[in-house]
């Protein structure tokens, strides 16, 4: 039995200093919910100032920095967020970094990386989220990003594709453990977005992902928006999407069809 929604609901999202993650909080906001702000500690000053902007809509905001490889860390801003914010209702785990590098040419060392940001990140986020969902028994939104490098392997970046194959089977197979609770448990899959991660054609400054994109435009791609990706994110935060769980939502301009 889930309780009711409650009249303010409380989200946290991580990688929010930037992007896609800053995009979301800021959607959600909007949405009318409040909102807890995860990055890595570094960029405490680019989180303060998406909380400023939060506020500014009326909303509470709540900086928590912390890795998302660090189960400690992700413990503790769960549990930050439920004593500061009341509760936390919509787990987004955005989290995440690109390598754009053929497999013959990634080390050891890279591959660990990846798969401790974009895969394990993601398993704690979702692990921690559900144990204080349960614990407040009202059921609850768990939101994770994948890619389309999600969907299928590819030539320019393989361990990022495993590292969210990954995603989306840690998000399938918690949306059928979580279900009893109410949690519903989903992926959105951008394609290319324009963000820091892939850096504007020209910009060599962001470890070399200007190169990157020159590269992969040279393939017939678009280039979405953050904004094209929070409004899906905050269509699967709503209470009413209750029946949508398990789901890999693509926001590529009809790149891959489902
Ligand atoms: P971004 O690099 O602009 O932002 C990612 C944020 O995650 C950064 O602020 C970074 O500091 C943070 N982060 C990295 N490691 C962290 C850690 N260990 N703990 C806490 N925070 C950490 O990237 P973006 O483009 O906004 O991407 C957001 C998500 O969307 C990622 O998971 C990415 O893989 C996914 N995605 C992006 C694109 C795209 O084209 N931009 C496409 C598909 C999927």
């Amino acid at each position: 039995m889930v309780a009711e929604v409650p009249a303010t609901r409380v989200a946290l999202v991580t990688g929010a200093a930037q992007g896609i993650g800053e995009a979301i909080a800021l959607q959600l906001a909007d949405d009318g919910l409040d909102i807890a702000l995860n990055d890595i500690s570094q960029k405490v000053d680019q989180l303060s100032a998406v909380a400023k902007v939060i506020e500014g809509k009326g909303r509470r905001a709540l900086v928590v920095t912390g890795d998302v490889t660090v189960e400690e860390d992700v413990a503790a801003m769960v549990r930050k967020t439920a004593a500061e914010l009341g509760a936390l209702d919509v787990m987004v785990a955005n989290a995440g970094i690109f390598l754009f590098k053929p497999l013959l040419d990634t080390s050891v060392e890279e591959w660990e990386r990846m798969l401790a940001i974009n895969g394990k990140g993601v398993f704690l986020s979702i692990k921690y989220a559900a144990k204080q969902m349960i614990e407040q028994g009202r059921g609850g939104r768990i939101i994770c990003a994948a890619s389309i490098a999600g969907l299928k392997g590819s030539q320019i970046c393989g361990i990022y594709c495993a590292s969210k194959f990954a995603v989306r089977g840690l998000v399938q197979s918690a949306s059928q453990e979580l279900k009893e609770y109410g949690i519903t448990v989903n992926a959105y899959c951008p394609g290319f977005i324009t963000t820091p991660m892939v850096a504007l054609p020209g910009d060599e400054t962001n470890g070399g992902t200007g190169a990157t994109m020159k590269k992969l435009t040279k393939y017939p791609v678009e280039f979405g928006t953050v904004s094209q990706v929070a409004c899906v994110v905050s269509y699967l935060a709503k209470p009413e999407t209750a029946f949508v769980t398990g789901q890999s939502m693509i926001i590529d301009g009809g790149l891959n069809m489902s």
